[in-house]
């Protein structure tokens, strides 16, 4: 029965967030037809703008330095620096990286939502004034979103 338990668990986990090994920052891909594939759990975060989870995703603890691309289209979306530990459970960074993520008016009328600025993909939110940097911004993002490229050492 224990056993059962963890099985499903675990299996449950996998399917949430795949997290590709990258370890080159690779082009961005500009046609649509040639996006990276997604997990049924991540069309469902990027394509539907569903949310994962707290402290389910695989970024959230990562303190390695690198780039966060998105796992749509390959595009930088944040880098390692701007990245804090808000304690919500999602990955949050203080700022994006240049032009690549776009404001827009959450359906729900009350939030603003942040998508990647080449393929439109759901990355999460964005929230102002909260006092956690700075910077007083906190995008709030899912990992299902994003692919991760640790920076090479030495
Ligand atoms: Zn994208």
């Amino acid at each position: 029965m224990y056993f059962g338990g963890l099985l499903i668990l675990s299996s449950c986990v996998q399917a949430q967030h795949k997290p590709v090994e990258l370890t080159e920052v690779p082009s961005v891909i500009t046609n649509p037809d040639n996006y990276r594939e997604l997990t049924e759990f991540e069309a469902y975060v990027i394509i539907n703008k569903g949310t994962e989870r707290a402290f389910t995703g695989a970024y959230h603890k990562n303190k390695e330095a690198g780039i966060y691309l998105c796992k749509q289209c390959n595009q930088p979306l944040f880098s390692s620096e701007t990245k804090f530990d808000s304690g919500t459970g999602w990955p949050s960074f203080d700022d994006i990286i240049e032009d690549n993520v776009t404001e827009l008016p959450d359906a729900d009328g009350r939030r603003t939502e942040i998508v990647c600025s080449n393929c439109d993909g759901h990355l999460g939110h964005v929230f102002k004034g909260e006092g956690f940097t700075s910077k007083q911004t906190r995008h709030c993002v899912n990992s299902a979103s994003l692919n991760f490229v640790a920076r090479k050492k030495g």
